[in-house]
């Protein structure tokens, strides 16, 4: 065991402050990695603050982070995908069972023995997982991503979590050229949603409480850009969307997004708001609508998405900011003042 740098949260009502946590040596299967950059993904702040006591509650103290990116410092003696000098990334998981029908079926995501890169139980250390803001991390080689060479790292983070969870669910049902496609919310994985389906050749519409987003929407690939207040404009396409991906963070009402489904059209939800949604059943109803779920996305369907990123020079938006505010970035991210991920540059816990 050793010590690594990070920043935690004690408590649900305080700050992320500096801390020292353990790390394992590095076993057999395990890579060491010195994080560069780390993305602040919006489920940090709901995990950091508790806001999802009733489904997964926070251990504390809580070392968010699970858009890793950064520079192989070791490899234990069993490791054949990833040697010292590499750049490589980790994103939400660091270990499953690896023998169930989901891992057998590149879903790991979905295993019932899942180990999430922060707050899930430490196998090796016991205690909880912690996550990337932090200066180094062990992690598995099977969950160890290989990033493409010339891709901006603090952009490419991102792609960990925001890329991998709007990537799966288009890909899962069928975007492509000819689609007309709804993304709802432009944030973090908004943004993401909008440069996959764009490069998939749907038409992308964007629905945004944000007026001032309008132009940007349309700078990041979208065709069209609503502000969903605007009842009339959303009223014009109404019964009109092959697929809609919901993004937000905040209870809303989705009947408004499902209305705009054709029939047998699709709503995934990859927002994770606390609060239960209401669903109007006569809206399902009324065209044989469906309403689903998606879960970030498997391993080798990451390694398939950065790839692609790689092919077509696609990464997030990001603003680099330092971790000493970490703090201030969470309260810019519940104003939606962020265009669209906040990548916190580790070099600045150097100085801690
Ligand atoms: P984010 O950057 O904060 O983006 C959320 C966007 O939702 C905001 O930019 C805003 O867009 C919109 N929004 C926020 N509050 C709203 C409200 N009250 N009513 C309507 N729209 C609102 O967050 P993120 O990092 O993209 O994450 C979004 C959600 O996905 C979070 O709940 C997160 O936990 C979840 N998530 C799920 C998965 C998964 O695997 N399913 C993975 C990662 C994250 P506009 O300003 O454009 O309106
Ligand atoms: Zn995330």
């Amino acid at each position: 065991m050793y010590h690594a740098k990070a920043y935690s949260a004690a408590s649900e009502t305080s700050p992320l402050a500096p801390a020292t946590i353990p790390r394992r040596d590095p076993k057999e299967y395990d890579v060491q990695i010195e994080i560069l950059f780390c993305g602040i993904c919006h489920s940090d702040l709901h995990s950091v603050r508790n806001e999802w006591s009733q489904f997964m509650p926070t251990v504390y103290p809580i070392v968010p982070g699970h858009e890793i990116v950064g520079r192989v410092t070791k490899v234990g003696s069993a490791v054949t995908k990833h040697k010292p000098g590499d750049v490589a990334a980790v994103g939400c998981m660091v270990d499953s069972d690896g023998t169930c029908i989901q891992c057998k079926s590149g879903l790991e995501q979905f295993c019932p023995n899942l180990t999430l890169t922060f707050n899930s139980p430490d196998k090796h250390l016991g205690g909880v997982t912690y996550g990337g803001y932090s200066d180094s991390v062990v992690v598995d080689e099977r969950f160890v991503l290989r990033v493409p060479s010339k891709l901006d790292l603090a952009g490419t983070a991102p792609l960990l979590c925001a890329g991998i969870t709007t990537y799966s669910p288009l890909r899962h049902w069928g975007v492509t050229k000819g689609k007309k496609v709804g993304v709802v919310g432009l944030g973090g994985l908004g943004h993401m949603g909008v440069k996959f389906a764009h490069a998939f050749g749907a038409h992308v519409v964007v629905f945004t409480t944000s007026p001032e987003k309008k132009e940007a929407g349309l700078l990041l690939g979208a065709d069209e850009v609503i502000v969903s207040r605007n009842t009339d404009e959303m009223q014009k396409h109404a019964g009109s969307f092959d697929f809609i991906l919901d993004t937000v963070s905040a209870a809303h009402d989705i009947n408004a997004y499902i209305n705009l489904l054709s029939r047998d059209g699709n709503i995934t939800l990859v927002g994770a708001p606390p609060q239960p949604l209401a669903v109007l059943a006569f809206s399902l109803i009324a065209a044989r609508r469906n309403l689903s779920g998606s879960n970030i996305g498997g391993i080798a369907e990451t390694q398939e998405m950065l790839n692609f990123c790689g092919e077509h020079n696609i990464t997030s938006d990001a603003e680099v900011i330092p971790i000493q505010k970490v703090n201030e970035a969470y309260e810019r991210l519940l104003k939606s003042d962020v265009k669209y991920r906040f990548c916190i540059d580790m070099a600045s816990l150097k100085s801690e």
